[in-house]
């Protein structure tokens, strides 16, 4: 044992004696300390159960339901997350030469015939980072195109109903945002949409499943529009979790689109990143996809810069978050076209489930179907002074996250839901009960809701000052 022990420990032994700080480091003595750090002094044991204990305060998909509308926080295979970790992957440098990496670079290239499949469109970058960064490499592909054409079009129209990232993207593009309102069902009116067109506008941005959680009815009719009059159709594909192998936004007509991995396949969108937002195009706008694309030049894959002079740039250093893309095409792969398209199924059910439990409890402001996620409105339905955010807040003591709370901003009181397709009929009911009790409750012992939550480890944070200036130490 001994002989082992020797054998393992003789390469550190030689580094523990290089570093003998006592001898070696000539560290002036102003620099050292005097004293002690004052810090507790306890056996590891103790100090393991304290970081255990604290880990577990935290919220997570592994230990609650998620219901986070516009996040599609559903349970993830976990062993997508152990082959991104794998060393093979995450060892591997971006300035590798290609003839190292050809595996990466297959499975970029296979991931965008994936993605062409799903979606309808014909050519995509795996590059943006996130679902806006998307919207905005999309824009600017579009701005390059009507450019290329030498037509000056310098507006967007951007729904009411659409996601509050597209003005944002649309504005930041350098295009200035024409809005739309929908109508009372929460879909967009083609003759509205006439009002409004001139030769200015660039394109249209729909979120569709719109962020009311409904599917634009009259998609076909505007595509005809907006292409009669030389704009192009933008599909914010962050909804996708809806439609997968049920509908196809280039069959619809749409030009330009982007998806979230970080929502649809198999990485969480809530936690900061890192994300993906691939964008997706028809061929007319194949050459301004940022460069580098991947290619496969006789069963060799390689990085192609051949548009760089027609491209709108490089969106992202190197290729793009590569573990995010990695563990979406294991995902696409394990579960098959089949499997995509009964997650998006189950997810449509699950959510009007829910939405039929709840109908009676809340104002449903967009009909009563939805497709995977719904947005409620509980303004006159709670307690005397109660507000959906108390609700939110009361919801946390039965150990559930908040729902997404006032998004969409075009309704009052809103609360998003988006259940997933991963979460059982005993969970969906189990929350049902609690939420259905917390209104209830509301009316019955209105403080207990309003001065929620009180079983979390900090109560009622004053939002603003909480964001602001965080307390990080006692
Ligand atoms: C989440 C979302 C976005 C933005 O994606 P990010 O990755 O957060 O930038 C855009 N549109 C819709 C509909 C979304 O749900």
């Amino acid at each position: 044992m001994n002989k082992i022990l020797n054998e393992i420990n003789s390469d550190r032994e030689t580094q523990i004696f290089d570093c003998d700080v006592e001898n070696d480091i000539a560290l002036d003595e102003k620099y050292k300390r005097k004293n002690n750090p004052n810090i507790p002094d306890l056996a590891e044991g103790t100090v393991v159960r304290h970081y255990t204990a604290l880990s577990r305060k935290n919220y997570a998909l592994s230990t609650t339901f998620y219901p986070l509308g516009s996040c599609t926080m559903k349970y993830n295979p976990i062993i997508n997350e152990k082959i991104a970790s794998c060393a093979k992957f995450a060892e591997v440098h971006p300035l590798q030469p290609e003839n190292t990496v050809q595996g990466n670079l297959e499975i970029m290239f296979e991931l965008e015939k994936a993605l062409c499949e799903i979606s309808g469109m014909n050519n995509f970058t795996l590059q943006p980072a996130a679902g806006a960064h998307g919207e905005h490499t999309g824009l600017l592909i579009i701005s390059e195109y009507f450019k290329s054409k030498k037509e000056k079009r310098t507006k967007i129209i951007v729904p009411d109903s659409a996601h509050g990232t597209n003005p944002a993207s649309a504005n930041l593009s350098g295009f200035e945002v024409i809005s739309l309102k929908s109508e009372p069902d929460g879909t967009l009116s083609p003759d509205k949409l006439k009002e409004i067109l001139t030769p200015e506008i660039a394109c249209i941005m729909m979120t569709n499943p719109n962020t009311l959680g409904v599917f634009e009815k009259h998609i076909p009719e505007i595509a005809e529009i907006m292409h009669a009059n030389g704009s192009l159709l933008y599909y914010d594909g962050a909804n996708l979790n809806a439609v997968m192998g049920i509908a196809r936004p280039g069959d619809m007509g749409f030009d330009v689109m982007h998806i979230n991995l970080h929502k649809t396949f198999s990485t969480p969108h809530g936690g900061g990143g890192p994300g993906s937002g691939p964008v997706g195009v028809k061929s007319f706008l194949k050459d301004f996809l940022p460069v580098p694309t991947v290619v496969n030049e006789n069963g060799l894959f390689k990085l192609n810069y051949k548009n760089k002079k027609t491209s709108v740039g490089q969106m992202k250093a190197f290729y793009g978050n590569f573990p995010v893309l990695l563990k979406a095409f294991v995902y696409i792969k394990s579960v098959g076209g089949n499997g995509l398209k009964e997650a998006s199924v189950q997810a449509n059910i699950n959510a009007n489930y829910v939405l039929n439990l709840l109908k009676d409890k809340v104002t449903v402001p967009a009909g009563n179907v939805c497709t995977h996620e719904f947005v409620l409105s509980s303004k006159g339905r709670l307690g005397e002074g109660v507000r959906t955010l108390d609700v939110a807040k009361r919801l946390l003591d039965y150990g559930y996250y908040a729902p997404t709370i006032y998004f969409p901003l075009i309704v009052e009181e809103a609360m998003m839901i988006e259940p997933t397709e991963t979460e059982s009929k005993q969970t969906l009911d189990e929350f049902v009960k609690v939420l259905s009790g917390i209104i209830d409750e509301s009316k019955n012992n209105p403080e207990a809701v309003k001065n929620a939550p009180s079983k979390t480890p900090v109560s009622r944070l004053n939002e603003v000052e909480a964001a602001r200036n965080p307390k990080l130490r006692w």
